[in-house]
């Protein structure tokens, strides 16, 4: 299970809403983006709200590079409806039925059920289908069966009585994936996986077959199919391939990557890339493999994405995979940002509040990856992950490694649609929110580059003392996140980084300062319920390292508690004692760890970092129910547009489309291939 997904609600919830501000050109340009006035959300319904992302450093690509991101994204795209089909067998009948009703219907566009009837449909094209993209469970229209029927006839569409039965009769495979284990879970899932009435016994019998378990090199069996059960009683496979199950969109797709090929950034790029199109024409999973282990080498180059049947939630036996494609290019500024702290990185250890038997002699920066969004299809789209780990299949990563990066444009776009209610609600001054939306973005993502590439990286453990697995046990998690987190936190406001040209003044420390201060106090437990303890590993690092600083600062009154109209606020009274209050706990955290210290970190913990203020919590909860957004988001993706010369491309544009029904129906339209 590698797959971010999960992460994706807990990230809208967990971090915290910044907003990017105009930028004046004194500034470091490279590290911020201009959007002004970009609309980064476009609408809410039922619990969903539509965002935009933007695609930074698309002027950085060449040409032809440019071209490779469409091919890819068109490629995806063609992928779209098989999407729908995997998650239920009525699902495209049903979208493509409502879809005419909506281009056709000549009546009343104003009145209460049409507005019903339109929420439905957004919300199919947001799950893909009629049934929760999380919760999984069937979506219930809240419109009567006795419109349907009158939209129907008035548009002369038709729609069999089973799928709109799917509809109507919440009976009617309610649960898209069951995990209940006293049902059988292939009975009664809804998924399009498996043939009707097929029976987990008999997909489990048929595995067990063919599945050879001494094989050190495991294909990934069923991965890339549906089964049914034949004539002759027998379970069969039907592969999704060039002329098999799918084979319209997968003809399609291949089209695409053959275009790619031939504007491959290098050698290694187009050689995975005819593996993986010798994959979509036979099926055959060793080819499927084969093609794994080329694009987890196929390091090089700006352009990278991940395509295919690859991750197999949707399926309740796990063997399955669902269709998704994500085309992604390098995020130039945050490889920019981790390529200076690399090259200063000792500087940094050397000039840390660590204890110099602490220090290493020579640091090693931990390298990490980000990358911006281009297009995503499928399983992937319009409900994203935020990262992605690939490949699956253990021996291809332990053999030839794999890739994991962060998805960042989407995180951009997730803070950046809630941006304000943070600020509005839980800072207190004007100054301190304007900084916020200023130089909120900006400091979030220096203070994750330094966490990442210095702060995991620095201080070496004392000679004999065992690891902190065997030391600090289960402290060690919340201890390692808190020490990443002070060293950045300490440099953050370190006039080297402006030397560095990685920030223009010290106002982005102040502002991550105030941010990660009234996080780590007041926002966070809203993601607790009341009565609960902290636990999250991360949660209990921000909560020590926020409540540490603010006692021990008391006595000179560093960070102070406001209370105003009922309501808990924290000011930083001195920016600059605060942070020699984050250096002085980095090293001690970094003490504890080398020394293997378990009873301090005990009660660094447990102390400062598990309880939490019942009165204080159920206040956060109020304030935070006031905030307007949705329980889930998701994405409008960029249109991509051909420059034609005598109908050559010669090279690509970015659109940024504002509409999601428009987009949806276009989609629909250009890539129904099903
Ligand atoms: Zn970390």
């Amino acid at each position: 299970m590698n797959r971010l997904k999960s992460l994706i609600f807990l990230l809208v919830l967990t971090t915290l809403y910044y907003c990017k501000a105009p930028t004046p050109q004194s500034e470091p340009k490279a590290l911020v983006a201009d959007t002004t006035g970009f609309q980064w959300r476009t609408e809410m319904f039922a619990d969903i709200q539509i965002n935009r992302y933007i695609i930074p450093g698309w002027e950085k690509l060449s040409p032809q590079q440019r071209q490779l991101t469409y091919y890819l994204v068109q490629a995806g795209m063609e992928g779209r409806d098989i999407m729908y089909d995997i998650n239920y067998r009525h699902n495209l009948e049903i979208r493509k039925a409502l879809e005419q009703i909506y281009r056709d219907y000549q009546g009343d566009r104003s009145s209460a059920d049409w507005q019903k009837f339109h929420t439905y449909l957004k919300r199919i094209w947001f799950s893909s289908g009629i049934h929760h993209h999380y919760s999984m469970n069937k979506l219930q229209p809240e419109f009567p069966v006795s419109y349907l029927d009158q939209l129907l006839q008035e548009t002369g569409t038709s729609l069999s009585s089973e799928a709109l039965d799917a509809i109507f009769d919440p009976t009617k495979d309610p649960k898209k994936v069951s995990l209940d284990p006293d049902s059988d879970l292939v009975l009664s899932s809804a998924v399009n996986f498996y043939g009707p009435d097929l029976t987990q016994r008999e997909v489990e019998d048929y595995f067990e077959n063919i599945i050879d378990k001494d094989d050190p090199t495991p294909i990934s069996y069923g991965l890339n199919s549906r089964m049914v059960r034949q004539a002759d009683g027998t379970v069969a496979e039907e592969v999704y391939k060039v002329g098999g199950k799918y084979g319209a969109a997968i003809e399609k797709m291949v089209g695409w990557l053959e275009k790619a090929v031939t504007v491959a950034e290098n050698q290694q790029q187009a050689q995975a890339l005819e593996l993986l199109i010798s994959y979509y024409r036979t099926g055959d999973l060793e080819t499927w493999d084969e093609y794994n282990i080329a694009w987890s080498q196929a390091t090089e180059g700006d352009i990278d994405y991940i395509t295919g049947f690859v991750e197999v939630y949707n399926d309740p036996l796990g063997y399955h995979g669902s269709y998704e494609t994500i085309v992604e290019i390098n995020d130039f500024d945050a490889t920019e940002r981790m390529k200076v702290l690399m090259e200063n990185a000792q500087w940094f250890e050397d000039n840390s509040p660590l204890l110099d038997e602490h220090k290493k002699d020579n640091v090693v920066g931990v390298s990490y990856k980000v990358v911006n969004v281009a297009g995503e299809s499928g399983d992937a789209s319009p409900s994203t992950p935020i990262g992605v780990n690939l490949p699956n299949a253990n021996w291809i990563r332990s053999n030839y490694g794999s890739k994991s990066v962060s998805l960042g444009n989407i995180s951009d776009g997730y803070k950046m649609a809630s941006a304000g209610g943070f600020e509005e609600e839980f800072l207190l001054t004007d100054e301190q929110r304007e900084r916020s939306k200023r130089y909120g973005s900006l400091g979030d993502k220096l203070h994750t580059a330094l966490h990442e590439v210095l702060g995991h990286a620095s201080g070496q453990i004392e000679p004999g003392v065992g690891t902190p697995k065997e030391t600090l046990k289960n402290y060690r998690s919340a201890l390692e996140e808190g020490r990443a987190d002070l060293f950045a936190l300490y440099y953050l406001i370190d006039p080297k980084l402006i030397e560095l040209g990685l920030v223009p003044s010290d106002e982005v420390a102040k502002s991550e300062y105030d941010i990660y201060i009234t996080n780590g106090l007041l926002y966070q437990l809203r993601r607790l319920q009341l009565g609960e303890d902290i636990e999250e590993a991360h949660m209990r690092n921000r909560a020590f390292v926020a409540r540490w600083a603010y006692e021990q600062g008391k006595t000179d009154n560093v960070i102070e508690e406001v209370e105003q109209n009922g309501k808990t606020y924290y000011i930083i009274n001195d920016y600059q004692k605060l942070r020699e209050l984050f250096g002085a706990l980095l090293r001690e955290v970094q003490r504890i760890k080398s020394q293997g210290d378990f009873e301090a970190a005990r009660s660094l913990i447990e102390d400062y970092g598990v309880k939490v203020d019942p009165e204080i919590h159920r206040e956060v909860l109020d304030r935070v129910a006031t905030l307007k957004g949705a329980p889930y988001g998701g994405f409008i993706n960029p249109r991509l547009v051909p420059v034609l010369e005598n109908d050559q491309i010669v090279d690509v544009r970015v659109e940024y489309p504002e509409d999601f029904t428009e987009q949806m129906l276009e989609y629909s339209g250009e890539y129904g291939n099903l």
